[in-house]
């Protein structure tokens, strides 16, 4: 039957073909870099990715781009209360998030494009836009979109443009012809970063970048375009309306999905709600496969749940899935083969189940499901004997369907498993210093130094790290 994928702009599955035969053309909207990044971007970034490589294990090509918002209001007032240069600013948030990007095991988009170095494409669209009569200029230079010249606006978040002159009623603008008219170039307030355009020095709004990023970065029209769903409206909304009026190709985007928030309590994960937990925190306390694991566990178009529970329960059920990784029992007599042919079917049933639930509409949740259905069987199987050799192919299946969610089922490199026993050559080292014992104390640190282990005297006790 092939991928169904939920339609925010038809709001209903539909079969996934691509505009272009086995070719995807992905846009993410990515964070605006102001400050520290938290869970909430985190699961954003997780959930295409965990789609890009189902894509990927089912035959497409994805080109994904995600872009960076590195001019925008919060940025310039972060800067000010730092008294930071504004770029700089943003150019330090967007090496942290390419850190954090490798950190949690994603995927690297193809484009990362950032909107300081699209000026050139935006200034076309917003001139474009303006000559064909669905912009306008005012005296000081800012340039606005005229929301009433696109006549099915409000088509993906089903909002009446009647319902939105009710909304904006409170703070109505003079300067413009209707109240959800909405900025495309600003006039440079003095301070800020500004560029020359016909209009004057200015910026460019925030709706503009991705419209114009995607027209640069992947034509005028693509497949499928993410983000949360806090940017249905008026973000992506107003997407929709630039890029259409521009190239006069409709639609902009074949597929929009959005995913659920992440929920603290009963609110979002946000900077403004103050309930944020940063990526580096949850980091340092576990690793970014449970992480991962939570977003798997959920569907992706639902809220996602962060509370201690839903930490620790991603935590056993990625240790779960590793169980099935373990070698066979050392006096394994081996299975009869009537039993070592049914773990293989089991395997065979296991990836057709976990496809099924993918094409789902990525229902990851499912998916899983069959994974740890397979996990039963692996570790049933071995208690009944079997040897590594039959083991082999069932925990193959499981090992690359682990891949395909980006998750690390073997854990190769020392440093997990030594943990235990330089923590345990730390304490004999501490007892000897106590004892003034400096001679095998100075040792075993240059012992370690001479292995990559770096050690740190501090009040607090003796910490290690690799060098
Ligand atoms: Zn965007």
């Amino acid at each position: 039957m092939g991928i169904q994928v939920y339609n925010t702009l038809t709001r209903q599955k539909e079969p996934f073909q691509p505009l272009e035969d086995r070719f995807v053309r992905m846009y993410v909207c990515g964070p605006t870099v102001y400050d520290k990044a938290h869970l909430g971007h985190a699961m954003s970034v997780l959930v295409y990715d965990i789609i890009r490589r189902y894509l990927e294990y089912r035959g497409y090509t994805v080109r994904h781009v995600m872009n960076y918002t590195d001019v925008d209001d919060k940025i310039i007032r972060r800067a000010r209360e730092l008294g930071e240069d504004p770029m700089a600013l943003a150019e330090h948030y967007i090496e942290e998030f390419d850190r954090h990007m490798r950190e949690l095991g994603l995927l690297q988009p193809h484009v990362k494009p950032r909107v300081s170095q699209e000026i050139p494409w935006i200034l076309r669209m917003v001139e474009g836009l303006v000559e064909k009569g669905y912009a306008y200029v005012l005296d000081n230079g800012d340039v606005y979109f005229h929301v009433p010249k696109k006549a099915d606006y409000g088509k993906l978040s089903g909002r009446k443009l009647e319902d939105l002159q009710e909304g904006f009623r409170i703070e109505p603008d003079p300067r413009k012809k209707h109240p959800a008219d909405f900025a495309l170039w600003k006039a440079a307030k003095p301070g800020e970063p500004w560029w020359e355009s016909p209009w004057g020095p200015g910026r460019p709004g925030w709706h503009i970048e991705c419209s114009a990023m995607n027209l640069h970065h992947l034509g005028e029209q693509l497949d499928i375009h993410g983000g949360g769903q806090d940017l249905i409206f008026p973000h992506h909304e107003n997407e929709i309306a630039q890029s259409e009026a521009y190239t006069g190709k409709a639609p902009y985007v074949k597929y929009w999905l959005h995913n659920g928030l992440l929920i603290v309590g009963d609110s979002k994960m946000a900077k403004s709600e103050g309930n944020f937990v940063t990526i580096d925190d949850f980091l340092r306390e576990h690793e970014a496969d449970v992480l991962r694991m939570m977003v798997l566990q959920s569907h992706y178009r639902r809220p996602l749940v962060f509370s201690d529970a839903t930490v620790h329960q991603a935590r056993a059920a990625l240790e779960r899935l590793r169980s099935a990784m373990r070698p066979a029992f050392p006096q394994a007599q081996g299975l009869d083969s009537p039993q070592a042919h049914a773990l293989r079917e089991h395997a065979v049933r296991a990836r057709a189940a976990f496809q099924e639930a993918m094409d789902d509409d990525f229902n990851t949740a499912e998916a899983l499901a069959a994974l740890f259905t397979l996990v039963r069987h692996i570790n049933q199987a071995r208690d009944a004997g079997a040897t590594d050799e039959q083991l082999q192919p069932a925990q193959m299946t499981l090992l690359e369907l682990g891949e395909v969610f980006g998750l690390t089922l073997v854990k190769e490199g020392p440093a997990h498993d030594v943990a235990p026993f330089i923590e345990l050559l730390l304490e004999v080292r501490q007892r000897l210093r106590q004892e003034k014992r400096w001679d095998l104390s100075d040792f075993i640190r240059d012992q370690l130094a001479q292995l990559g282990i770096q050690l740190e005297d501090t009040p607090q006790g003796t910490l290690w790290r690799w060098k």
